[in-house]
């Protein structure tokens, strides 16, 4: 046998002794006494730094048609803004809000106001509903999933392949239950696939025939302008599709500047059909007064175009590409050719998706944290914390500095051929 010999192709002796050397590298691992974290998709400390001159923003305070941004008002947000977000997620700008700082807020309450008041198109409330079912792609967002489980969603799952959703999956499943009122995707560089919504997958989503006539595609664009290649993913334009196809309402487009600017104290937005942003705002003038217009006038200033946008994300970039290509180095450098570990090389977001053989990933990431190296949650990408095959970890690399990324890798590179040679030994 090579170092690089698949392990099932391995005799019983020749997988015992791999399993001694790698347990002699992992009391190796657990001796050195670290403590890392991989944990959630955050900004580093240097990311945030690239924003540091907003804090000394705005410079004056009236907007372009001379409103006070000091004062209320304003609920759908700075135009001046929305123009700029238009432009940079291919809406018009009479379609879009500007909001507060969380676009997981402004899912939640597009949610909530289903449930309460039901949509623009709805025969009725949704908790009027016998039940209400979301269609989730996975792995994915564990946000979305607990959001829902809270208000008592039932979730069936499709798997999130390369292009998108599985959408005959998908199609099968809106068709006859009428129950099915929904479903997320976060259609560029996916929590944590890292998948592409293709134009093809998104036209079939925005086309397809439901039961519901309210159906409603959760289409949570976090990760539009989050490229770390050239390669640059277009994200399709699902609101134009929605309404060729004669289902102008069905998508709800979030996104925000969480990870563009200070992930804290950005800005999040909402896009959809000029009735849903009639509709958003009907029942957000109950809640509000006003977004936070001096956050908004900062952010104009501070980015002066999409351009400055783009630029700005230019240098998201140059901080994010080593530490992703250093998660590549260390499982390559481990698994590669062994048979059992698959992992994600995404071209833009904030995730590496990396599958161990079924009934592994529990015992990893319990690996991991003996060693000091803290993971998601195995199964913290499916719905109710469960992945059936226990296969799935999700591994955030921007937070930590890009040393403290490869020295964490190269344990959890460690942890995986452990618990694999572990389970082929029995
Ligand atoms: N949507 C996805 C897919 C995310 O990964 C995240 C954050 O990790 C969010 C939404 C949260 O966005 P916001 O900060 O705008 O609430």
């Amino acid at each position: 046998v090579t170092a690089r010999t698949p392990l099932a192709d391995r005799s019983p002796d020749e997988l015992r002794s791999f399993l001694e050397a790698r347990r002699a590298d992992y009391d190796e691992l657990v001796g050195r006494g670290l403590s890392l974290d991989l944990t959630r998709g955050k900004p580093s400390a240097e990311q945030l730094d690239l924003s540091e001159r907003l804090l000394t923003l705005p410079e004056g305070h009236r907007d372009r048609a001379g409103a006070d941004v000091r004062n209320y008002g304003g609920l759908e947000g700075m135009p001046e803004l929305r123009e700029m977000f238009a432009e940079l997620l291919g809406v018009d700008a009479d379609q879009i809000v500007a909001g507060g700082n969380a676009s997981l807020t402004m899912m939640h309450d597009v949610l909530v106001f289903h449930l309460l008041h039901g949509g623009v198109d709805s025969p009725r409330p949704w908790k009027d509903e016998e039940k209400v079912t979301f269609v989730c792609p996975v792995p994915g967002y564990d946000r979305h999933y607990t959001m829902l489980e809270h208000y008592g969603i039932d979730m069936v799952t499709v798997p999130m392949l390369e292009d998108g959703p599985d959408v005959d999956a998908v199609e099968a499943l809106v068709r006859d239950d009428p129950s099915v009122k929904g479903m997320w995707i976060v259609p560029t560089y996916a929590n944590p696939a890292g998948s592409v919504v293709t134009q093809e997958v998104a036209a079939r989503l925005a086309a397809m025939p439901t039961a519901a006539p309210d159906f409603r595609i959760f289409w949570d664009n976090a990760y539009a302008l989050h490229h770390l290649t050239e390669d640059e993913a277009k994200s399709a334009d699902v609101l134009s599709l929605g309404s060729a196809a004669g289902h102008p309402h069905r998508p709800v487009v979030f996104a925000s500047t969480s990870k563009i600017t200070l992930a804290g104290a950005g800005v999040a937005f909402l896009a959809g059909s000029r009735e849903t942003v009639r509709w958003y705002l009907g029942h957000l003038k109950y809640a509000s007064i006003g977004p936070d217009k001096v956050n908004h006038l900062r952010h104009v200033q501070f980015f002066g175009s999409p351009d400055g946008v783009r630029e700005h994300m230019g240098r998201h970039r140059e901080i994010l590409a080593p530490k992703f290509a250093a998660v590549d180095a260390a499982l390559t450098a481990e698994l590669d050719g062994l048979g059992v570990a698959e992992w994600t090389r995404p071209r833009g977001g904030y995730f590496v998706s990396l599958d161990v053989p079924d009934g592994c990933a529990g015992r990893v990431v319990g690996l991991a944290k003996e060693a000091g190296i803290a993971l998601t949650p195995a199964g913290a990408s499916f719905p109710y914390g469960t992945d059936p095959r226990d296969r799935n970890i999700r591994l955030a690399p921007s937070f930590p500095v890009l040393e403290e990324v490869e020295t964490a890798m190269a344990g959890v590179a460690t942890c995986v051929a452990l618990a694999a040679a572990e389970q082929l030994v029995g």
